[in-house]
This record gives C-alpha cells, structure tokens and sequence, in this order.
C-alpha cells in the first residue's frame, strides 16, 4: 500500500513567528498515522530540522555546488534539515520557465542529495477544456519522473493549474480518472509502480478533503494556502488520518 502523505506547500510565505504553526503541528501531529510535511521557505528550514513532522524545501538547483548566485542544491537544503524537495510545481513552471528537462534534473538532484523528490504535474485550463489533459499528463510523466525514481524516494502530486490557489476543485471522477493514469503509467514503468504516494492538489481544505482523499489512487494531498495555519491544515491531516 503507498504512504499516506499530508504536505503543506508555504510558497513565499512564512516568517520566524510562523514557526509556531510548525511547533503546533508537531505536537498535535507528530505521531499521525499518516506523513505529515510541510515545505517551508528554506530561510526557516534549519529552524525545523529537529520538527516531529517532516520538513521539506519548495525547489533547488541541479547542480551540487558552484557559481549559481542566489541558487540553493539539493545538498545544502538536505544540510538545512529538509528531507523533501518539491520540483516542478505549476508555479515554478509558469515564473521560470522551468521544463520537464529541468524538472528531471532537479528531481535526481534531490536523489543524490538523499531527500525524496515530490514531482509535480498537471493541465492548464486550456489543456483541460480542450481534452488534452492525459496527453499532457503523459507528456509531464514521461519528462520529469527520472528512471531512478522509486516508491521510496518519490512521490507524484498532480494539481490541475486551474485548482491552485483559486477555490476551483476537479469533479471527484475528473481526479480519479487521472489518478488513475497516472498509477497506469508508474506501474508499466516501474516495478513499485503500485507503491507511489499520488497527492491531489489545488484547492484543497477541511470541507472537501474527506470526499478526496475517498478517490481512488489518492494517497494525500498537496496543499498551499491551508497549510499555512495549523486551524485550517489539521483537519485536512485528520481527514487523512480517517480515511
Ligand atoms: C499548491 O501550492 O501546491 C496548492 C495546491 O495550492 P492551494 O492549496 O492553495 O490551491
């Protein structure tokens, strides 16, 4: 059976104050049944290192080290304490051009470094209104998810753009028939192909998750804008728990 796997995406958002949702979240759900990260800006990675809940990064470098001002390797935010990295969220996509290329390559990055890599796909508005979403689910599939990729140092989050940060959510038949592709696609490709955690994100908060997390080939969730305080993210996380 895959983990479940409840991970909070802050963004560019967080100050040291904020430290008190990770203090929060730790003592409420630090012996969850389920896996509970959150992706922290990396300026507040190092103070959560030691965190009952995991900690991850939102992005990194390829490269392990060198001239690349402003960049951070995986390396250094697995130093930090993260033992995740998010790579190839929509939005990094949309603000960086980043391509599956890139995307793959961040996703190995993370490999060498040790911490798991949460690979992020999923359709445009345009792509779903003209039925071309598993096309480019396949596409995304084929191009970020390196061969080394594995149930234990991967996890697959699709979140369609249209759901994220918009209130806009998938029918629950839409998620599943892409949930389970995807599953379709990992299983012919790797053997632990059953094993992958498979998130949903976009959209997602304590009203709707149960109902999500009730689809088939949905492991957990990946959510932003609720995870930011630990009222809004804990009953996604007991949602999970339930299911
Ligand atoms: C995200 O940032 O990955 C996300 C799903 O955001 P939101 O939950 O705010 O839609």
């Amino acid at each position: 059976m895959p983990r479940k796997l409840a991970a909070g995406n802050w963004k560019m958002n967080g100050m040291k104050q904020d430290l008190e949702t990770i203090q929060s979240l730790s003592e409420t759900y630090g012996a969850a049944t389920v896996d509970v990260m959150v992706c922290l800006p990396a300026t507040l990675i190092a103070a959560c290192r030691d965190s009952a809940i995991g900690i991850g990064a939102q992005d990194c470098h390829a490269l392990e080290g060198g001239a690349h001002t402003g960049d951070l390797s995986a390396e250094m935010l697995a130093d930090a304490g993260a033992t995740a990295i998010i790579t190839g969220h929509s939005e990094r996509r949309a603000d960086h051009g980043e391509t599956d290329a890139d995307i793959c390559a961040k996703s190995k990055a993370a490999y060498r470094a040790g911490t798991m890599a949460i690979i992020c796909i999923g359709e445009t508005l345009a792509q779903r209104e003209d039925g071309t979403t598993l096309q480019l689910i396949d596409i995304q599939l084929a191009g970020s998810v390196p061969d080394a990729a594995s149930a234990a140092n991967t996890v697959i989050a699709y979140e369609p753009v249209w759901a994220i940060g918009t209130g806009k959510v998938p029918t629950l038949a839409q998620i599943e028939e892409v949930h389970a592709h995807i599953r379709m696609r990992l299983t012919e490709r790797f053997s632990d192909g059953a094993e992958f955690t498979l998130l949903y994100g976009g959209s997602v908060k304590a009203g709707n998750a149960a109902e999500i997390f009730g689809v088939p080939n949905v492991d957990g969730a990946l959510v932003g804008g609720a995870s930011l305080k630990a009222a809004d993210f804990g009953p996604i996380i007991a949602a999970l728990q339930a299911t």
